[in-house]
């Protein structure tokens, strides 16, 4: 059970994840969780840091894909002028969107990765999907106490996932 929240891979933030890193998992396309792994939720739009970002997985032919579970509206201003598959309202950790943008970026299960930053929403939606996935440290943490304490417990079952099976 714990397997499900457990993270193929781990990082600081989304710019050390490069073309040359996923081409080399064979991996060309990503689903990513857009608030606090893209930008923050003040972030109504794609940043220049994550545009040169989208831009050179683009150029090196990897597809990017958003699904968030924050609204359709706030999915729809970040996309405007990128035009990716994109869903809102994704009710992850349901794996159903996931799989509809492999489908929208015509790739199958093992060429895909799930980029996000919690475990039992964005993670927990990769394994069910059967996708790899990618955890980022959150960019800007909501400082509310259910917030603080959701993280408190994903950091305690990844550390003792790491004390029994060393870390990745
Ligand atoms: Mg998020």
């Amino acid at each position: 059970m714990i397997e499900s929240f457990i993270p193929t891979y781990t990082f600081h933030h989304y710019s050390e994840v490069t073309p040359e890193f996923l081409l080399s998992k064979g991996i060309c396309a990503i689903v990513s969780d857009i608030d606090n792994t893209l930008v923050t939720y003040d972030d109504e739009q794609p940043t220049p840091e994550l545009l040169k970002w989208i831009d050179s997985m683009t150029k090196a032919g990897i597809q990017i894909s958003f699904i968030s579970n924050n609204t359709k509206e706030r999915v729809r201003i970040f996309n405007i002028d990128l035009k990716f598959f994109a869903r809102g309202s994704a009710k992850k950790p349901f794996k159903k969107y996931v799989l509809c943008a492999l489908d929208g970026m015509n790739v199958d299960h093992d060429q895909a990765c799930l980029m996000g930053d919690q475990l039992f929403t964005d993670i927990w939606a990769g394994n069910n999907a059967c996708v790899r996935t990618i955890l980022v440290d959150p960019i800007k943490d909501r400082k509310n106490p259910f917030t603080k304490f959701k993280r408190r417990i994903e950091r305690a079952v990844l550390r003792r996932y790491e004390k029994k099976n060393g870390k990745k």
